[in-house]
């Protein structure tokens, strides 16, 4: 789950990292309350799931009321990459002396997690790791033992930031891995993380993705789950409790487990076509979830062809046979649909679906000569 970054900086503060004052809204004239509240000079920054925010115009500096107003009226509904402001987030602006960068990801090939510290802060860090990769001080912290202060003063040092900003950067840093770790994140990232004139160093942006799989830990983290973005086809896909992602391919995909949804992908593209979806409808392949995930790809104008591919598990080849002439019963489909039906009760389900079978409806062997049918189907 990707967070805005006022709601970033909201869980930053928690964990006692420096922020500055400030507040969220929707509307021009609460922009310019909150803007009085803080004091001037203020920033007014669009909250968008994509960076580059102050290149593409979504931060302004505002010195007083008029300004602010502006900035607030030219920011709200701006498009910045195909997402539209909303929410913009207004804070009370800061002196920078200096802008740095840091983060904390997951290293999964190194099995560590791994902090990432540069002097270099403020443009994106993809930029700093291909033009100046020495400009990066890394550290790997292993889980079972966690960041010492020890480690993390050598971390710093290794990062060459001015020396006024090693006391703040330490204090910042530990307070962070905390949040990383006991917030279960993905991804914490300050950038720009900042020295100030008066020497305080300060998080004046904030990214951070939470692991929704850790939703049963962090049940406030259900506020979150409005803001995330999603496209409609997503939208109405999330409402069905369906796992579900928007590709822009013409084959709709329906599989049950998310290893074999991806396999699926990889073999419609292997035989010239190109996916519409990623959708896994897990175990439960009864009538209701197909009919939902049928509805779900049908509504996408682009599928041409619909291609359902199930190996039974736990799932049972004849729950889903009766599944999909169940659901195409309801649902009035655009597209044919090509089945690939394999593991338990495979048989009893191919049974029950061959007298069903007509041009709009039809059954393949394997799992590679379903998906060829079903791109041929597609016009590829
Ligand atoms: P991003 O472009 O989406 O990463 O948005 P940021 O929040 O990182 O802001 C972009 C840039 O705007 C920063 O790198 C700063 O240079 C500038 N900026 C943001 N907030 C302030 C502030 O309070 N004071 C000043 N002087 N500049 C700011
Ligand atoms: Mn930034």
């Amino acid at each position: 789950m990707d967070l805005l970054e006022y709601q970033g900086k909201q869980f930053f503060a928690q964990y006692g990292i420096p922020v500055s004052d400030g507040e969220a809204t929707g509307d021009v004239e609460e922009a310019v309350a909150i803007a009085n509240r803080v004091g001037y000079p203020v920033v007014v920054k669009a909250q968008v799931h994509v960076g580059g925010r102050g290149k593409a115009g979504g931060v302004k500096l505002a010195d007083n009321e008029a300004e602010a107003r502006e900035h607030a009226t030219n920011i709200l509904g701006l498009d910045i990459k195909g997402h539209i402001v909303k929410t913009i987030w207004v804070e009370v602006a800061s002196d920078i002396a200096e802008e740095y960068y840091a983060s904390f990801t997951l290293d999964r090939s190194a099995k560590q997690y791994l902090g990432m510290l540069s002097a270099e802060g403020g443009v994106e860090i993809e930029t700093v790791a291909e033009e100046n990769p020495d400009a990066i001080a890394k550290i790997h912290v292993n889980p079972a033992e966690g960041l010492s202060e020890e480690a993390c003063r050598a971390w710093v040092a290794a990062a060459k930031l001015n020396p006024k900003a090693t006391e703040g950067a330490v204090d910042i840093l530990m307070k962070l891995f905390t949040a990383y770790v006991e917030g279960d994140a993905d991804l914490v990232e300050i950038n720009p993380l900042i020295l100030k004139p008066t020497g305080e160093v300060h998080a004046l942006d904030a990214k951070v993705s939470l692991d929704a799989n850790a939703m049963y830990e962090h049940p406030e983290y259900a506020q979150y789950d409005a803001t995330q973005p999603r496209d409609e086809r997503e939208e109405a896909a999330h409402a069905k409790g369906l796992q579900y992602v928007g590709l822009d391919g013409s084959v709709g995909v329906i599989a049950n487990g998310a290893g074999l949804a991806m396999s699926t992908l990889d073999v419609v593209n292997q035989v010239g076509g190109s996916p519409a979806n990623f959708l896994d409808i897990g175990g439960g392949a009864n009538a209701d979830v197909m009919a939902g995930a049928l509805e779900v790809i049908n509504d996408d104008k682009n599928v041409k062809a619909i291609f359902i591919n199930i190996f039974g598990g736990i799932t049972r080849g004849e729950e889903v046979a009766n599944g999909i002439i169940e659901a195409m019963g309801r649902v009035q489909l655009d597209s044919p649909i090509v089945v690939r039906l394999d593991g338990t009760n495979a048989e009893e389900g191919r049974a029950i679906l061959k007298p069903k079978l007509s041009d709009r409806l039809m059954m393949e062997d394997t799992m590679l000569s379903a998906a060829a049918k079903a791109v041929e189907l597609a016009g590829n």
